[in-house]
């Protein structure tokens, strides 16, 4: 086994757990740095896998496919929170440097694991959870606090943007969402009013090296992000060291390794509140690659394989916006269209994503485009007559 605390060089096999967007972008991180990947996936039709020196499609829980990486692999890392922290676990026993580590990645995979977190450390990070109450029987509905009404009930495992989530505005209708959502484990969180939204990326080395991007101002279309805008333009710059403080207190707490995001609100009334955290780099992270020293995706190679963190200097205001399938049709899926690529290039500022996916769908995932500007009216501009372009 090589030495836990040695540098892994380029030229060396890393490993990513599934083979998704970010796992694809993650992969051409570290094929730019000179090292090889791995990608492990149990679908045949894998963005990373298409370009990584080696694809292994099997499930994450096939102990012959992680030992075949593990035999690869000094280090690995996961695409997404909701890998089975078996397979890290697995990896780790077999001498894997697993970042970031099994523990990191449980915590949120559960809702009701991570919200309890996030009051737990509130005394340390300033900044707590929205008022919440566990639901995980019939019985519990009976003891909910009335004054988290009305509430957001979201299911305490799998839920992403925005899926497993419904409003409830009396105890009545709570019952019969908990039904509607298969009476899974749940948490009820009272309905925030929220002026905006924004994202902390923190990323922490091997060494206990925290370094922290720019905080970015989101706005979602139907769950889903839509734009990211950095500077925040509605954060004030005392709520911003306060954001940033709290997401460093928090890699730190957790000894994670690798790139972390910690999404947040700021309510009406200015007060700020920790929303959910996500074990790696994060569709609001897109903006570094484009407008900072250091993207995202590099970082996490770097903290991986033991390197020195890069510098997360911004280095041009920038709105990214994401594409969604739904550019690829007119209105239904039975017209399709291709988005006017020769019109957004036609703006100099603009920097194309795409993720290589083999079929557009409504809702899916396709790309971003990162804008950029010298200042920052002139990116969200930019930004604006992209969007406009793409109709
Ligand atoms: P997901 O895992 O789907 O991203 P989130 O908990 O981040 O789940 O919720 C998705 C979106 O729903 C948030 O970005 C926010 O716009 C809205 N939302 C979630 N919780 C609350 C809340 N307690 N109060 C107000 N809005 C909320
Ligand atoms: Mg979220």
């Amino acid at each position: 086994m090589a030495d836990r605390m040695e540098p892994i060089l380029p030229g060396s096999y890393l490993g990513i757990l599934g083979g998704g967007q970010l796992g694809r972008m993650f992969t051409q991180a570290a094929q730019a740095m000179g090292y090889k990947v791995c990608v492990l996936d149990p679908g045949s039709d894998s963005p990373a896998g298409s370009i990584a020196e080696k694809f292994i499609q099997a499930d994450y829980i096939d102990s012959a496919a992680l030992k075949e990486m593990a035999a690869l692999c000094s280090s690995v890392s996961t695409e997404f929170e909701n890998v089975p922290a078996q397979a890290l676990d697995e990896l780790e026993a077999l001498g894997v440097f697993v970042a970031p580590r099994s523990s990191c990645v449980s915590l949120a995979q559960n809702r009701i694991a991570e919200k309890k977190f996030l009051a737990t450390w509130k005394s340390e990070t300033n900044i707590g959870p929205a008022p919440y109450f566990v639901i995980e029987h019939d019985a519990d509905i009976a003891h909910v606090p009335v004054d988290l009404f009305p509430g957001i009930l979201k299911t305490a495992r799998m839920g992403y943007d925005g899926k497993g989530q419904v409003t409830v505005y009396s105890p009545s209708e709570l019952t019969t969402a908990w039904n509607e959502l298969g009476r899974v484990s749940c948490v009820l969180e009272k309905r925030m009013e929220l002026d905006f939204e924004v994202s902390a990326l923190v990323v922490r080395g091997h060494d206990d090296a925290v370094v922290a991007y720019p905080v970015s101002q989101n706005i979602h279309r139907d769950g889903i992000l839509h734009t990211s805008t950095v500077p925040a333009p509605s954060l004030k710059p005392a709520q911003e060291k306060k954001i940033v403080d709290a997401a460093k207190a928090l890699i730190r707490k957790i000894e994670y390794v690798g790139v972390l995001c910690v999404e947040f609100f700021v309510l009406k009334n200015g007060d700020i509140v920790a929303n959910e955290i996500a074990p790696r780099p994060h569709n609001s992270g897109h903006y570094t690659m484009d407008a900072c020293v250091t993207g995202q995706f590099e970082q996490q190679v770097r903290a991986m394989a033991r390197l020195p963190l890069g510098d997360t200097r911004q280095l041009a205001p920038v709105s990214m916006l994401n594409l969604l399938g739904d550019l690829w049709f007119e209105g239904s899926e039975d017209k399709a269209k291709e988005p006017a690529w020769n019109k957004v290039l036609a703006h100099p500022d603009a920097k194309l994503h795409l993720y290589g996916k083999s079929a557009p769908r409504i809702g899916r995932k396709m790309g971003h485009i990162n804008c950029l500007g010298e200042a920052l009216n002139e990116a969200r501009q930019n930004c604006s007559a992209v969007a406009i372009e793409l109709g």
